[in-house]
């Protein structure tokens, strides 16, 4: 029993791992071999509510608890990386509309997204800007109650199966405004002008899509804008500060599964007439890798507390983070 968790999150724990272990462990390595998006996880994890984690009760969820989500991205990736993005990329495609949204897109976007019958993704990264955001080229112009976007965005995960996809903009007209001009719109699949451009070959996490997407003229409705015009940065950023700690949690699911199969190994395998357990250079090894992941699991857990508390101190220190 973990310090941090209720019994409700260990519960949670207790049923994604068992899920996991009889249906997402066996297809694991096949998804990685394939690259190719695991249809049947989204399926299963949409059936078993993991996709209404972080969503509450009022959007069609069952949670909305930062640091119970932690727990369900950590479980999913002791056993498959790709699957637990399904489930962090649903909350931070999710977050910019949950956060920042109207009541009127939470009870449009919310629920399909809550369900699984969609999948949402989150666009801010251009080939030209990536730790620099603001400096983004993607651009919506206003004309009467229509936005016309036109750009393009790199590297977004998700972004060639989602239905819902936050894309950030500027929405100055000269272009040298600096960040405080970018805006947050919802662009539908659907909408004419969105296109999926290339998948990134990547090393790992490889049926997760890393894709490249095109928006030619894509006409939104001003109803699709999410906050005021000109908020889109501080949007960006606050769902980052809500998003990382799921990044953490993965890698440290990742660090348990790579840990779980080293002990195993190191108990199975034999020399000298014991296992190799036994002698002391692999016990010290074992040992640190034990005591890394316990130190970055408090770290991590502490992080989602903190987010589920509200703590003032969390935000990027940013002056346009407010
Ligand atoms: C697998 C994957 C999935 C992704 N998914 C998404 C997604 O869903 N949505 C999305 O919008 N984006 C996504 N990204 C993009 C990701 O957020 C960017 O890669 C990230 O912002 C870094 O940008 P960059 O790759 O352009 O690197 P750069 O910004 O070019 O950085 C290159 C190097 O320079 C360093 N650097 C940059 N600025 C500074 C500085 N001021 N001081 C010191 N060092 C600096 C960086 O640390 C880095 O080492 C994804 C990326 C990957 C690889």
């Amino acid at each position: 029993m973990n310090l941090f968790l209720s019994q409700e999150q260990e519960e949670i724990r207790e049923l994604v791992h068992d899920l996991c272990l009889e249906r997402v462990e066996p297809r694991a390595a096949e998804i990685d071999e394939s690259a190719e998006f695991p249809w049947d996880i989204k399926e299963l994890f949409a059936k078993n509510d993991i996709l209404a984690i972080p969503f509450t009760p009022e959007y069609g969820g069952v949670s909305g608890s930062a640091l119970t989500l932690i727990v369900a991205v950590e479980e999913i990736s002791k056993f498959c990386a790709t699957s637990s993005l399904i489930l962090s990329v649903q909350s931070l495609g999710s977050l910019p509309i949950w956060l920042a949204g109207s009541e009127e897109q939470k009870r449009k976007y919310l629920p399909p997204l809550a369900r699984g019958e969609q999948l949402a993704s989150y666009a801010l990264t251009e080939p030209g800007s990536g730790s620099d955001a603001g400096g983004m080229r993607t651009r919506a112009i206003k004309h009467g109650d229509t936005y016309v976007l036109n750009g393009s965005k790199t590297f977004i995960t998700g972004g060639s199966v989602a239905d819902t996809i936050v894309v950030f903009a500027r929405t100055d007209q000269d272009g040298d405004t600096p960040a405080r001009n970018i805006s947050a719109f919802i662009v539908e699949k659907t909408m004419p002008g969105f296109k999926v451009g290339k998948l990134e070959k990547k090393l790992g996490i490889r049926g997760s899509p890393t894709a490249q997407l095109f928006f030619q003229d894509v006409a939104l409705p001003a109803a699709n804008r999410i906050g005021d015009e000109g908020e889109g940065f501080k949007i960006a950023m606050r769902v980052l500060d809500h998003s990382r700690p799921g990044i953490a949690a993965q890698a440290l699911g990742i660090a348990e599964g790579a840990f779980d199969l080293a002990r195993r190994y190191a108990l199975e395998r034999h020399q000298f007439g014991k296992p190799i357990a036994e002698f002391q250079g692999i016990q010290f090894i074992l040992a640190d890798m034990a005591t890394q992941i316990e130190a970055a699991r408090a770290l991590t857990y502490a992080a989602g507390d903190a987010l589920d508390r509200k703590l003032p101190d969390i935000g990027v220190s940013s002056p346009l983070n407010g």
